[in-house]
């Protein structure tokens, strides 16, 4: 269920930790009355969440406000800690295009009583990955296409230039707190126009290089 495969190739990870960024566009914070961070917000998923091209995305019966938040995924292939600015790229065995599946209702009522976010972030089938397109294939990380789109309707368009915090900062920062595993996930951060999920409904994720596209992701929801 954890192994994930780089395109191309038939190098397998096994996942270890799904790190994800809670903030890393502007335009999302000021949509959730959030403040621009000044370090980079984590939270963690476990690996049990994961669903593949294909599958479905199973809507908790505590939930009636499921959202869709698009990211792109960075693979770690060489594990580090306190990974300098510089080497950070190198640590990424690729980039893919995930979802960050959200009970945005769960999520609110635990923000008010100052607890953690895990049921509302970590449930299973909250985390659907797209296969990975190896690093080498990849001119900037900071300049891809990320969009999302819901029953062929356009829900999210950004591009990872628009990250407050680059790929490198982000693998350099949290690898002063957690050691990186190789096979370990990172969810990058959504962009604004988070909404509703409803059972049927199709959402089809993507990363692209201008016309270059280099991950799909299609899930159902159930
Ligand atoms: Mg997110």
């Amino acid at each position: 269920m954890n192994v994930v495969r780089l395109q191309n190739s038939h190098q397998e990870f096994t996942v270890g930790k799904i790190l994800c960024v809670g903030r890393n566009y502007a335009e999302h914070a000021k949509e959730m009355n959030a403040a621009v961070p000044e370090a980079p917000v984590f939270f963690l998923k476990p690996s049990t969440a994961i669903i593949r091209n294909g599958e479905s995305v199973v809507i908790p019966p505590i939930s009636s406000d499921v959202h869709h938040e698009v990211e792109m995924t960075l693979l770690i292939g060489t594990g580090g800690k306190n990974i300098s600015l510089d080497h950070a790229l190198t640590h990424v065995a690729g980039y893919g295009i995930g979802l960050d599946m959200t009970m945005r209702d769960v999520q609110a009522e635990a923000k008010k009583k100052s607890l953690p976010w895990t049921l509302a972030k970590g449930f299973d089938t909250s985390a659907p990955l797209s296969e990975f397109v190896s690093a080498a294939r990849v001119r900037n990380p900071n300049e891809l296409d990320v969009r999302l789109a819901v029953n062929g309707v356009a829900r999210q368009s950004s591009n990872t230039r628009n990250f407050i915090f680059s790929v490198q900062h982000l693998v350099s920062y949290i690898s002063r707190f957690f050691t990186l595993e190789s096979g370990d996930v990172l969810f990058t951060g959504t962009p604004e126009g988070v909404g509703p999920v409803r059972s049927g409904d199709r959402l089809e994720a993507t990363l692209a290089d201008g016309a270059t596209m280099l991950a799909t992701l299609t899930v159902q929801v159930r």
